[in-house]
């Protein structure tokens, strides 16, 4: 993509109206402009992020067995009328009348529409197990949105339903998840820290928040320092295979967020040079729920010895859109955003410092087209700015790697190249620039 025909609204004031790092780059990035309060468009540059985001939860959900669908936005309120929470969902519920006078609502979550979908098709234990997503849009009428994305009212929210005969089944269908989850961040460069969370009536202890450690959080979190040292999964782990062991691994150690937290448990159970107190961002939640939807509305199986009952359900969220924020607060220094590799907008940033000289041009649409054709994402400041200016955009953008084209390098044979993270500029001839970040 050429600099000089993307549209990338930067600003160089810093918003006024955003409070944290987050939404204060993502505004001057150019990532997002608000539309009204917590709603968000996402302009070209953020909504690469997005989809480079949904594209890592997708592929790991995929890997896990789950089934990709699409439910709607809008649902009918008769089937949260069944389930006993249109009353209880209160005012963060958006409610619509259609001109046929019928109550709908723009779906916050999708429990009821999958259990309506699922009752009607799944009859017998051998249809059994199932898991299924979606990637998609909610609403939320939030009290207070704000941070930018991080707490919208229009989110976009990966949410998973696992389906199963018997608590076995739902118990892997859990582990299954919460595995999953570790690797999905750890692939955008994050470490979140599952950590226990509320069951409500349910009861038992499979409920976790996956919680990334950020000063700006939401949530006030404890946890053990083994935990953020613990390594996360190699790729060889089986999914088929017995997971409670890695999960084991995980939950044994203390880790609550301050609506769980036993300070008493906390102090008997971890030593006083290893007691994390922190604010953390919730990035996942994943939660077994039983009976509660399928005896309510009553989704029925028919078992081995020919009962009916209710199937044994969870559901396994992820804040898709939120992470987007959630990665800059992680990754970021006083210049700009730091995209970790695999989320990165574009891969390259191609700075030609003098357009208009016929050898700068030459050489930086040489490389260019070098680096299309060897399949990397490269945007071309091909503009005619100050190199000052076009070197705090590159940064405040965040992509990985800078290659610097101008005329005294390229008088020696060279191009600088900047790894963004490190800061570290080397300089290599043009040929060896495009090994060394293809290669
Ligand atoms: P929170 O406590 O932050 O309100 P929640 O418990 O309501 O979260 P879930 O219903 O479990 O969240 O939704 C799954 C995931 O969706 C959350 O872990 C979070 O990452 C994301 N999420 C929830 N609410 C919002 C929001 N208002 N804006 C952006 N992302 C959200
Ligand atoms: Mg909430």
């Amino acid at each position: 993509m050429r600099l000089s025909q993307f549209f990338l609204p930067t600003l160089k004031e810093v918003p006024s109206e955003a409070q944290i790092v987050s939404h204060q780059l993502m505004l001057r990035a150019g990532m997002i402009r608000q539309s009204s309060a917590g709603i968000y468009s996402w302009l070209p540059l953020g909504h690469r992020v997005l989809r480079k985001i949904e594209q890592i939860v997708r592929e790991e959900q995929d890997a896990a067995g789950a089934q990709e669908l699409l439910m709607p936005t809008i649902q009918p309120a008769d089937i949260w009328r069944e389930s006993g929470r249109y009353d209880d969902y209160g005012k963060e519920m958006l409610r619509i009348t259609d001109r046929h006078d019928r109550d709908m609502l723009y779906g916050p979550t999708n429990e009821e529409l999958i259990t309506e979908i699922v009752k009607g098709s799944i009859k017998s234990y051998r249809d059994l197990p199932k898991l299924l997503y979606h990637i998609q849009w909610k609403f939320r009428d939030e009290v207070r949105p704000r941070f930018g994305v991080m707490r919208g009212r229009e989110f976009l929210m990966k949410d998973s339903y696992s389906f199963d005969l018997d608590f076995q089944g739902a118990r892997r269908a859990y582990n299954k998840m919460f595995v999953t989850y570790l690797r999905t961040y750890a692939r955008m460069g994050l470490k979140a820290i599952p950590m226990k969370a509320d069951t409500g009536p349910i009861g038992g202890d499979l409920s976790h928040e996956f919680i990334i450690l950020a000063d700006t959080g939401e949530s006030q979190v404890f946890c053990d320092r083994d935990l953020i040292e613990h390594d996360v999964l190699a790729d060889t782990v089986d999914l088929e295979g017995d997971l409670q062991p890695t999960v084991d691994a995980w939950t044994t150690r203390y880790a609550a967020t301050d609506e769980m937290h036993d300070q008493t448990r906390f102090e008997a159970e971890v030593p006083t040079e290893r007691r994390v107190t922190a604010r953390g961002i919730e990035v996942g939640h994943i939660f077994y729920f039983g009976t509660k939807y399928s005896r309510a509305m009553g989704a029925m199986v028919a078992s081995q010895d020919g009962a009916q009952i209710p199937l044994e359900m969870g559901s396994y969220g992820i804040g898709v859109s939120r992470l987007v924020g959630a990665i800059i607060e992680a990754s970021h220094d006083e210049n700009g955003i730091v995209w970790p590799a695999q989320v990165a907008p574009f891969d390259i940033g191609l700075i030609n410092l003098k357009s208009g000289d016929a050898d700068c041009d030459r050489a930086a649409a040489g490389l260019y087209a070098s680096f299309k054709l060897s399949g990397k994402d490269v945007l071309y400041d091909d503009t005619d700015g100050r190199a000052g200016a076009k070197f705090a955009n590159m940064d405040l953008i965040g992509l990985p790697f800078q290659v610097v084209v101008g005329p005294r390098g390229l008088k020696s044979g060279v191009v600088e190249i900047k790894n963004r993270a490190t800061g570290q500029r080397y300089e290599l001839s043009p040929d060896s620039a495009l090994a060394h970040l293809t290669g």
